[in-house]
């Protein structure tokens, strides 16, 4: 493969000497040096001086990764090999738990090679591409596969389509295909995937630590209201631990068939579980006036939305959705706050928590957060790359 030096400025080679992975799009005063996407990168600091290893992928985070710092370490096939077999035995607990049979295997940069993922389905493997430049390099990736034990298939997803739309496209790439869906577990519940069908699966793996934790701690005897419900896995956990109904809201037309093929595969009567295909804001205004109130919210929107009406950014409008959901969540009521937002941290999100809960003029406690769970191991000194935060927060008054 082809490697270029690039001298990167003062603060981008002191940033990348202290543990930053993401090589910045302003290290350099004209991206054109970087050459064409899958480059392999020698950065030097102003002074010719080696600081790292890396390949040029363009994505919203940064112009590429960091692969190495040790400038003797080659990048070909053993190199990606040996990352993948390092991130697989980090996970190994989860290879030997039969109640979780979905989870990451390998997290992008916190294991060592940013721009793809790689996630376990009962057998089947997953990897998600986030570069041109990375993607370029997926021989290494799926020979590597093809020596590790336990690969039924691999299917993979392209998610950097250059109008930053998702292309219709086959995702498998070998193996035997599963039959879709596929049902996995996640402590002990299961779950409907499909991993031929989009950009996305069925279910985030992210929220596993979030699902179990309504299912056991704070579904039950509740009403429950879950918003932006994809295909309704919070709702599922919810009636799972006992909750006396649940209502899930998506705009999607898609996630009606897909939230009743959850609750199926669960052995849940869907017909008593309400499932509204409807824009989260008209619900709002619609619960308010029916005055209705929940005993528990979950709000998980996506970090940008566009609709005919309106667009929506968690890092803008955050504050105003809480306040939204507060609106028509009961006294003593519980509400699950979440974002994926890579662009602020969690001390940004509870000032927007706070902000909400003065205009509504209620008190409050946060009971407990959530941040991504072990398998999404993430990096020191690359705060983006930890974008999950979740809130319990327990409306007083
Ligand atoms: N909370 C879900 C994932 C949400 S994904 C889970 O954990 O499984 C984001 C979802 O928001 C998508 O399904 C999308 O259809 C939905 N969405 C986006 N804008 C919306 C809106 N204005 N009203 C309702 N749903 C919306």
């Amino acid at each position: 493969m082809k490697t270029i030096s690039v001298r990167v400025n003062a603060e981008a080679a002191g940033a990348i000497r202290a543990g930053q992975p993401v090589i910045p799009k302003d290290s350099v005063r004209d991206m054109s040096v970087f050459g064409a996407e899958g480059t392999l990168l020698r950065l030097e600091d102003p002074n010719g001086k080696y600081v790292a290893t890396g390949y040029h992928g363009q994505q919203n985070k940064g112009a590429g990764w960091v692969l190495s710092r040790n400038e003797q370490e080659t990048i070909d096939r053993e190199f990606f090999t040996r990352k993948i077999r390092e991130a697989a035995d980090r996970r190994k607990s989860f290879f030997e738990n039969p109640d979780t049979t979905a989870f990451r295997v390998f997290n992008g940069e916190g294991d060592g090679i940013g721009g793809m993922t790689i996630d376990h389905y009962e057998g089947h493997w997953m990897v998600s591409w986030y570069s041109e430049g990375i993607y370029s390099m997926r021989q290494y990736v799926y020979e590597s596969l093809k020596e590790m034990p336990g690969v039924l298939s691999v299917h993979e997803k392209k998610l950097f389509d250059l109008k930053g739309r998702y292309m219709e496209q086959d995702d498998f790439v070998s193996g035997k295909q599963p039959e879709f869906p596929l049902i996995v577990k996640e402590n002990g519940m299961n779950f409907a995937v499909d991993l031929n069908d989009g950009a996305m699966t069925g279910i985030f793996l992210d929220q596993r630590d979030v699902r179990k934790a309504i299912r056991d701690e704070y579904a039950e005897g509740r009403s429950v209201l879950n918003t932006f419900s994809y295909t309704g896995a919070f709702s599922v956990a919810a009636a799972i631990g006992g909750a006396s109904g649940t209502v899930s809201v998506d705009l999607a037309k898609r996630s009606l068939p897909k939230t009743i093929e959850q609750f199926a595969v669960n052995g849940i009567d869907y017909e008593a579980q309400d499932i509204v295909v409807m824009d989260v804001f008209d619900y709002f205004r619609y619960a308010r006036r029916k005055e209705m109130e929940f005993d528990l919210v979950v709000l998980d929107p996506p970090s940008f939305a566009r609709s005919k009406k309106r667009t929506f950014s968690a890092a803008k409008d955050y504050a105003n959705l809480l306040e939204d959901v507060l609106a028509i969540t009961a006294k003593g009521g519980i509400v699950v706050a979440s974002t994926n937002h890579a662009g602020f941290g969690m001390k940004k999100f509870r000032t927007f928590i706070d902000k909400a809960f003065k205009a509504s003029g209620r008190k409050y406690r946060i009971l407990k957060e959530y941040r991504l769970p072990e398998d999404f191991r993430t990096p020191r000194n690359s705060p983006e790359s930890d974008y999950l935060k979740v809130a319990v927060i327990k409306a007083d008054s």
